[in-house]
């Protein structure tokens, strides 16, 4: 008799791991998942605790004042729109609902590796096409698609490069792929980026029938630990994964939360400040201790640990943890030597540079 198996695919895909604060009563410094330093929104805090006392009943499943808020901040048809929980139900929800065993999605060799796991899930093969520089090269991705290719997957700015790609290039790719393949735009740190070049995929959405756009509520809005993600796309897309993700998919004081959190003007700006002003430093500051850091619109840094056969990366970060701080290595995005490190509050990246000084020194 066979035994008990998942399907295949399933048993190649590695459970997420992070390394975590041990609890010895240390005040630890978390500078490994991409978090807003300055924690969420008072506005959501107060929706999220009223919301509270409805825990009994189930959410909206139609999502109707979150999508009503989603659009009217962001000018969109709510139609259009769904939410789910977190962007990374959304990235697997549109996998199964677009591709399948004998097909194929595209991504990029530094993307994001939430969606290769979407992929492996959802039966269907992924093709990486090779980047330039640590940024996407978008002919080499057009010429890697075929008629298999479903879906093109393109994280911009991408996790954990930190670089973008200017929105003629987006149009680019669009253009350049074939019209069955469904172009799926991550702009989870689209919030920290405003260069004038850049594009959230608003506009691309709107001109064309093949491209769905997915944005987060766990960075600028500091509510990762409440799982809120959305996507706007065209109709047939937004009905698919309607179709398929589960009723209630995002608890009810989620959300309120995330309502609420777009009308904080003042929290979206205080976090893009800080941004704006810690990251340069960051870079600045790591350059200055001995890394190589890549240049990054987001709200982390990608650096490099100078090749140095006596110091390897895991050194450095037993080093980092041995004083309580957090980073996160990504070798399994095949940059063997790298580190990313979140932007943290002033006290915490300056109590970094502090002990990589120790480290690299
Ligand atoms: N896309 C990208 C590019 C990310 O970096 C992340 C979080 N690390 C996600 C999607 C998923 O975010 P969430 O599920 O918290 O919305």
């Amino acid at each position: 008799m066979d035994l008990l198996s998942p399907r295949p695919g399933v048993g190649q895909i590695k459970p997420y791991r992070s390394q975590r604060p041990p609890k010895d009563g240390r005040r630890w410094i978390d500078l490994s998942l991409t978090q807003n330093p300055l924690g969420p929104s008072r506005l959501a805090l107060a929706a999220y605790r009223e919301a509270a006392g409805q825990i009994h009943r189930y959410p909206d499943w139609s999502q109707d004042a979150l999508r009503h808020a989603i659009a009217r901040r962001h000018s969109i048809d709510v139609d259009h729109i769904v939410c789910t929980s977190g962007s990374e139900e959304l990235i697997h929800l549109v996998t199964q609902a677009f591709a399948g065993p004998g097909d194929e999605v595209l991504c990029h060799e530094h993307g994001y590796r939430g969606f290769l796991k979407a992929i492996r899930a959802a039966g269907a093969t992924a093709t990486i096409a090779a980047e330039r520089d640590l940024v996407v090269d978008v002919q080499a991705m057009i010429d890697r698609a075929n008629d298999r290719t479903k879906i093109c997957f393109l994280a911009n700015p991408n996790n954990p490069t930190g670089t973008y790609i200017p929105v003629d290039l987006v149009q680019r790719l669009r253009s350049g792929l074939p019209p069955h393949t469904l172009l799926v735009l991550d702009s989870a740190y689209a919030d920290y980026c405003r260069r004038s070049n850049y594009s959230d995929g608003t506009e691309i959405v709107e001109n064309s029938d093949n491209v769905l756009m997915i944005r987060t509520f766990s960075k600028m809005h500091g509510l990762a630990g409440l799982r809120v993600g959305w996507g706007y796309g065209p109709q047939p897309v937004i009905e698919a994964v309607n179709a398929i993700r589960g009723a209630f998919n995002v608890s009810s004081p989620a959300q309120a939360a995330a309502a609420a959190a777009l009308t904080d003007a003042e929290h979206e700006e205080a976090t893009y400040a800080h941004n704006a002003e810690w990251l340069p430093w960051l870079s600045r500051e790591l350059e200055r201790v001995g890394l190589r850091v890549y240049p990054s619109v987001c709200n982390f840094v990608l650096a490099r640990v100078p090749t140095d056969p006596s110091l390897g990366v895991q050194a450095v970060v037993d080093h980092l943890a041995h004083r309580g701080i957090l980073v996160k290595p990504v070798s399994d995005y095949g940059l063997l030597d790298c580190l990313r490190i979140t932007v943290g509050r002033e006290e915490e990246n300056k109590a970094l540079v502090v002990a990589l000084a120790e480290v690299l020194g």
